[in-house]
């Protein structure tokens, strides 16, 4: 980390981040001094030569020059952190590792701007870790240098120095944009956003707002903003306000998109970009085994304007999409036996995410259930392609309660994928999309997607 040689700077939470931060504090010069209340963390911490100290009072923040804060920290909602309240009250600034790698990068020196590295970030409610794995590959495909790193990847301190002609893609959650100090990106992209997480951001206001700083400050060179809801599209107009036509891409899978600006959007499949009133391309998604279903098709259209951005072509971008084999627990496909599709979508954590994993496909048997977040479940009713539900969880019989499908109570994943393999017909897709958080019974969603990758094996 550049630009705080000779400073004490405290880090809160010694998770992978925090850690990664201390590291790359002392690298720079600076003196990290750390904290995490779990004591576990605190000797792993020491055990690496770090000085571990609980800060609670604004004369600890005396001699402290910035408080970097781990994603995983509720910093400030439902109630401060403690030591969160002491660094503002004493009038330290708060920060992040984003925030750092930000401040960094933008004071390194370039011989030549064109070639200078690029920074895209990719922020919104679902799709993230799609769209920027997504624009990774293509990157990656025509054999330009690139790094994925943030919530997906590697952590963004931890990513080599970048070299010249390289793209750093960020995966970028709310939580991670909330607290960053500098953000500053080349590109940004904002997919969707629906509720989620509002238990750390004080509601909706608050969980746009923490994605909406990405585009503060003058903002990037180029925003890509997804305008099928109304924040998006207030965002693109605020954006685009007496700036050249080009500083903002508009996309959509909800509508074609008019009017002179640069848009890309899908409907029935196809891709589309307009530039000056003018098509420019048209790609068929359909064939694209990689990303199934209309959010994928987002994810499609927010990593083609990402590439079209640093000025790829549209062939070379389409030739990409067909050898990108998606990401596991997000609409994988992980066998078929006797006419029944097994699918993996155990990354739908939240309604909108499972609705979108439902409308990818027909006949579903649907395992669903976990730890609930807040939204409606009656909604997902609307997805006429269930055929019955199979809900798994500690809170299965409540879980079930509220949807408007024909639901059994399994509890395990055993007993899910056992009663939907003995009931399923040839046709039926057996699709884990849970519509709520893993932690009830498993550490996290890779272990539920395991689970139940593992249970299916059993029939193939
Ligand atoms: P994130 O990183 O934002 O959580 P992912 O790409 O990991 O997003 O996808 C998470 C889940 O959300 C997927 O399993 C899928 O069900 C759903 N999903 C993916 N892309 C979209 C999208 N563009 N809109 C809505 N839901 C999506």
């Amino acid at each position: 980390v550049r630009g705080l040689q000779g400073q004490k700077i405290a880090v809160l939470g010694l998770g992978r981040s925090g850690l990664s931060a201390a590291r790359a504090l002392v690298a720079g010069d600076a003196t990290p001094i750390c904290w995490d209340d779990t004591p576990a963390a605190r000797e792993k911490a020491e055990a690496e030569g770090f000085t571990c100290l609980a800060l609670r009072d604004p004369h600890d923040f005396d001699d402290i020059a910035r408080l970097i804060v781990s994603p995983g920290i509720a910093h400030l909602y439902p109630t401060p952190n403690p030591m969160v309240d002491a660094a503002l009250r004493a009038g330290v600034p708060v920060d992040n590792d984003i925030g750092l790698f930000f401040q960094s990068f933008a004071t390194q020196e370039w011989d030549n701007f064109d070639t200078a590295p690029r920074v895209i970030a990719v922020t919104g409610s679902n799709g993230k870790s799609t769209t920027s794995a997504l624009i990774h590959h293509i990157l990656t495909t025509v054999n330009r240098p690139c790094q994925l790193a943030g919530n997906i990847g590697r952590g963004v301190l931890d990513i080599d120095p970048a070299i010249d002609g390289e793209v750093v893609v960020l995966e970028l959650s709310s939580y991670q944009t909330d607290l960053a100090r500098s953000l500053t990106p080349d590109i940004a992209v904002f997919t969707n956003l629906s509720p989620d997480h509002l238990d750390r951001h004080a509601g909706i206001g608050g969980y746009f707002a923490a994605k909406r700083r990405l585009f503060a400050e003058g903002g990037p060179d180029r925003a890509i903003i997804g305008v099928d809801e109304p924040e998006g599209r207030y965002l693109a107009g605020q954006l685009a306000e007496g700036r050249a036509d080009d500083r903002v891409i508009r996309i959509s899978v909800a509508e074609k998109l008019a009017g002179p600006g640069w848009q890309v959007f899908a409907r029935k499949g196809f891709l589309s970009e307009y530039r000056k009133g003018k098509q420019a391309a048209s790609i068929d998604l359909r064939a694209v085994p990689g990303l199934p279903g209309a959010h994928n098709h987002q994810n499609a259209c927010a990593a083609y304007a990402a590439c079209r951005a640093l000025g790829l072509a549209p062939r070379v971008i389409e030739a990409a999409f067909h050898s990108f084999a998606g990401l596991p627990h997000r609409s994988q496909l992980v066998g078929e036996k006797d006419g029944v599709r097994f699918v993996n979508d155990s990354k739908a954590t939240n309604v909108d995410a499972a609705a979108k994993a439902l409308s990818a496909f027909q006949h579903v048997r649907w395992i669903c259930g976990g730890l609930e977040k807040e939204g409606g479940l009656a909604e997902l009713g609307a997805a006429s392609s269930v055929r019955k539900a199979y809900v798994i969880g500690r809170e299965a019989a409540h879980f079930a309660m509220q949807l408007p499908v024909e639901a059994e109570i399994c509890t395990t994943m055993e007993a899910a994928v056992a009663q939907a393999v003995a009931q399923a017909e040839p046709g039926d897709v057996i699709l884990l999309a849970p519509a709520a958080a893993s932690f009830d019974q498993y550490d996290n969603f890779e272990k539920r997607g395991d689970d139940f990758v593992a249970q299916v094996q059993k029939y193939l």
